[in-house]
């Protein structure tokens, strides 16, 4: 968990690689659905191009569908964002006899998020993330591992936008974090999203590992 551009997609994919586990991300999910171009993929975008959380049911039953299909280790990243979807969530692993053994939460400074945020690109290929600055790839524009393809941005990363995610971040999803921090049996690695990328995988690997032994 952490605001937008702490670094979350980052991770999941340096962690996915190293405890092969099926990555989740409902932002994913949801752009996926929108750019089919279905009745829901539009109702979703009129919340997403405007910085705003897609309402809980629409979340909880999409997100709990795409869990259902999920046979084994699972990351969640970007869900749940608000108590509701929490205890949703909750309520589906319980029965599933499969409760979260961890939350990793990660914090970033407000003029880092904004330009991490502005240099983001994504291969619609095969989804691997870069930034501009910090993650470029060897060729500028263009995917490393997918020949000849152009690396995209979000159409939700400009500034305006960005202003208004962190805001309901602070107002719904920083809750979120609080109430898991009540839970005893839950494991919390914090870690400080502001630091190196390579850094803050190694902080998050030992702390998870040491969960495993
Ligand atoms: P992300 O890729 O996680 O930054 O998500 C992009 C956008 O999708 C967010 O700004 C929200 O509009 C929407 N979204 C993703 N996950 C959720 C969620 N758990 N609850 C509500 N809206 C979400």
């Amino acid at each position: 968990m952490g605001p937008p551009g702490a670094g979350k997609g980052t991770q999941a994919e340096r962690l996915v690689k190293q405890f092969g586990m099926k990555h989740l991300s409902s932002g994913d999910i949801f752009r996926a659905e929108k750019s089919s171009g279905s009745e829901l993929g539009e109702k979703l975008a009129s919340y997403m191009d405007a910085g705003q959380l897609v309402p809980d049911d629409v979340v909880v039953e999409m997100m709990a569908k795409a869990i259902t299909q999920v046979d084994g280790g699972l990351m969640l990243d970007g869900f749940p964002r608000t108590v509701a979807q929490a205890e949703a969530l909750d309520k589906q692993l319980l029965e599933a006899n499969s409760p979260l053994d961890a939350i990793v939460v990660m914090v970033a400074e407000d003029d880092i998020i904004v330009k991490r945020i502005a240099g983001r690109r994504t291969c619609p290929a095969c989804k691997r993330g870069y930034h501009v600055t910090f993650m470029p790839p060897k060729t500028e524009g263009y995917c490393d591992d997918c020949e000849g393809v152009e690396l995209t941005q979000r159409s939700d990363d400009c500034e305006a936008t960005v202003r208004q995610r962190l805001e309901a971040y602070r107002a719904q999803t920083e809750p979120v974090i609080g109430y898991y921090r009540g839970c005893e049996s839950l494991a919390i690695v914090d870690v400080d999203g502001n630091l190196d990328a390579a850094l803050i995988a190694g902080e998050i690997i030992e702390a998870l590992t040491a969960l495993e032994a």
